[in-house]
């Protein structure tokens, strides 16, 4: 079998994984992707309730790091101040802010004034410590835009994580400062807006990742998503652009310490505190 080139999982929830094809096990879940070529997982945070345990779970990882942030969807969670994210953002695995941004799908938007609060929140402690924001945008494209140019986001950058807009929203956040990343959507047969997008992009804008369990690329659609299928992703994408595997992996991977330029500190050392 072909080794694969380094990929890196740059969105999973390592904490909500269905590990009952690993034995439960969240050992042989990462084996199975450092296997398929995954040589880094950022691990996302989602609340701050469940932070102190995913932090925990996956501290003694030198190739996971981690974000700290509360998503949009999360309405009825402790409302994070500025001060305690960047209190959070202290520890050497955190290399990220988020994920954070608007989600006007399950929310009326008359009714999410609290979601643009808390998004400017996490814009202001992601320039106060320089982490680079992960952006979470579902049917919020504008105001997501609006607000990043608003509050200076482009001062710190980040990634539109799981992008599913179109070009014209693609080059605006690529003006901002903000890197483009593809998950399994890409691969699905009806995404042919999006297949555009992923030919289009410039290769040292893009990232990949699974947003596991979420969102299983083909042929796993429907199924668990877990940081092994990235290479679905990369794989999908270089066909798309009639490129070698090697040329996504290589760019994407270049593209996320470039970014996330603290996350090679958690590499080298075994990143404990
Ligand atoms: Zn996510």
């Amino acid at each position: 079998m072909n080794q694969l080139p380094h990929i890196i999982d740059s969105h999973c929830h390592l904490d909500r994984l269905n590990l009952s094809t690993h034995g439960e096990s969240l050992d042989a879940a990462l084996d199975a992707a450092r296997q398929n070529g995954v040589s880094h997982f950022l691990c996302v945070s989602i609340d701050l309730e469940n932070y102190p345990a995913m932090l925990d779970l996956v501290k003694d990882y030198p190739d996971v790091s981690v974000s700290v942030g509360v998503h949009p969807n999360e309405r009825d969670c402790e409302e994070p101040t500025a001060e305690q994210l960047l209190e959070l953002a202290k520890h050497k695995k955190v290399i990220a802010i988020g994920e954070t941004g608007l989600d006007y799908f399950r929310v009326k938007k008359a009714d999410t004034d609290w979601q643009r609060d808390r998004f400017r929140t996490h814009i202001q402690a992601a320039k106060s410590c320089g982490k680079p924001l992960i952006i979470h945008n579902r049917e919020a494209g504008e105001d997501t835009l609006r607000i990043l140019r608003e509050e200076g986001a482009d001062a710190v950058g980040g990634v539109m994580h799981c992008f599913v807009e179109d070009w014209e929203t693609a080059q605006k956040s690529i003006d901002m400062n903000f890197y483009i990343s593809f998950s399994g959507i890409v691969t699905f047969k009806n995404a042919t807006e999006l297949k555009e997008v992923a030919k289009q992009v410039s290769l040292d804008r893009m990232l990949i990742e699974t947003d596991s369990p979420y969102l299983a690329p083909m042929p796993y659609r429907g199924k668990p998503n877990e940081p092994a299928y990235v290479r679905y992703v990369a794989e999908h994408i270089a066909e798309l652009r009639g490129i070698s595997v090697e040329e996504v992996a290589e760019a994407t991977t270049r593209n996320f310490f470039t970014l996330f330029n603290s996350a090679r500190d958690n590499t080298t050392s075994n990143a404990t505190n």
